[in-house]
């Protein structure tokens, strides 16, 4: 028989009948070639987009409802950063900027280079107190600097895996693991745990021949049993929209308005995370400035 929603980009949580280990896996083959194509990326671009991407969903499936998370990687590599949110509710959008090749130094380290890895936790509404943690980039590979991450900033003991295949610029399999250790955890079950993760010789490998992530988690949990306590579909969600564009280029000033009225008469204003563009036109533009400009008065 067979199983549609195999082939459906998803994440599935589960917690070990004890208790004490509780482990996520996600599928996003489909979401990753989206916001390639999306973003019109090649080659190297879409394992890092597709990786940031993947790694910010591991954090925010966790979260609580009407929470965002924001994932920023500044590295040293050849992509100087990435920017990701993602919800709780399995939505999430993000993109990448390119550093020069020019500006490249030599580095020994994995593909982000030295850097900063932080994670901006917001609630959506008014009100909520962001939090923020940071973590310096220690190996440039994304997966285990998350783990770093947990262990630093959330004090929880943490594996992490993430993949993304391609044959071409087409997107094979994408995917990513995190397992944790709750409070309680034996060191027996820890390293139950742990040493099935090692066994998991190449995930990329794994993933490549079977992106369901029930497989993945049976693989990760072996003999520990366990429970699955969510299966959630993820896809690709950009809130913007004409109302943030306004409100957004009403903080600009009258001085950078007026000389846009200047240049232009036409602005147009684009979203870095769907790649959306909203013409600004000059009679808006012109409101626009009176509006500010009566503020100031
Ligand atoms: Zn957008």
């Amino acid at each position: 028989m067979v199983n549609e929603i195999s082939t459906t980009d998803r994440w599935i949580k589960c917690i070990s009948t004890e208790g004490h280990i509780r482990g996520v896996a996600i599928q996003a083959t489909q979401l990753v070639q989206s916001l390639a194509e999306r973003h019109q990326l090649q080659g190297e671009a879409i394992c890092r987009l597709g990786e940031a991407v993947i790694g910010a969903l591991l954090i925010s499936c966790y979260c609580r409802q009407g929470h965002r998370i924001n994932l920023n990687i500044r590295g040293s590599g050849l992509f100087q950063q990435a920017l990701v949110d993602a919800y709780p509710a399995g939505d999430v959008r993000g993109y990448l900027i390119q550093r020069e090749a020019s500006l490249l130094t030599e580095d020994t380290l994995g593909p982000w280079g030295t850097g900063l890895l932080s994670v901006l936790r917001t609630r959506d509404e008014e009100g909520g107190k962001p939090y923020i943690g940071t973590v310096p980039l220690l190996t440039g590979h994304l997966a285990k600097d998350l783990s770093f991450y947990w262990a630093q900033s959330e004090q929880i003991p943490s594996a992490v895996g993430i993949s993304v295949n391609l044959e071409g610029d087409r997107v094979t399999s994408a995917g990513g693991f995190l397992v944790q250790a709750l409070p309680g955890a034996s060191s027996d079950e820890v390293r139950a745990i742990e040493q099935h993760i090692y066994e998991i010789q190449s995930l990329a490998e794994s993933l490549a021949q079977d992106a369901n992530p029930m497989h993945l988690l049976s693989q990760i949990f072996q003999s520990t049993s366990f429970i699955v306590v969510e299966e959630k579909p993820i896809q690709f969600k950009c809130n913007c929209s004409w109302q943030r564009v306004y409100r957004a280029l009403s903080l600009v000033g009258a001085e950078e308005l007026s000389s846009m009225l200047a240049e232009d008469q036409v602005a147009l204003v684009r979203c870095d995370f769907c790649v959306q563009e909203y013409p600004v036109d000059q009679p808006t533009l012109e409101k626009l400035l009176q509006e500010v400009q009566s503020q100031q008065s």
